[in-house]
């Protein structure tokens, strides 16, 4: 699984972490000012690829300023769900799923 991610020319580690340690309903996190993104270690490796993509374009919305605010009839976090459905299956996004 991939440790290291660069969104928008800021590379980002990636960690593994149990569960107890994300914030209740969540299965990752992106702490923006450390360029840190982390995702539960208790999920199979396809939740974790979706879980991932999920962070990145959590990232990419707030490195372009993309708010609920400044969205119409959606939330970024609507958005964000929508998105990664779109396109965790799309061939282009390979991200390594071996070796978990
Ligand atoms: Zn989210």
């Amino acid at each position: 699984m991939i440790s290291k991610v660069n969104i928008l020319g800021i590379d980002h580690t990636i960690d593994y972490i149990p569960k107890c340690e994300l914030l209740e309903q969540c299965a990752g996190l992106v702490e923006y000012a450390k360029a840190e993104i982390k995702i539960s270690n208790e999920l199979v490796p396809q939740q974790k690829k979706r879980v991932i993509l999920h962070e990145i374009l959590h990232v990419i919305l707030n490195e372009l300023n993309i708010t609920d605010e400044n969205l119409c009839d959606i939330c970024t976090e609507d958005l964000i769900k929508r998105l990664t459905v779109g396109l965790v299956n799309v061939d282009i996004i390979d991200i390594k799923t071996e070796g978990v």
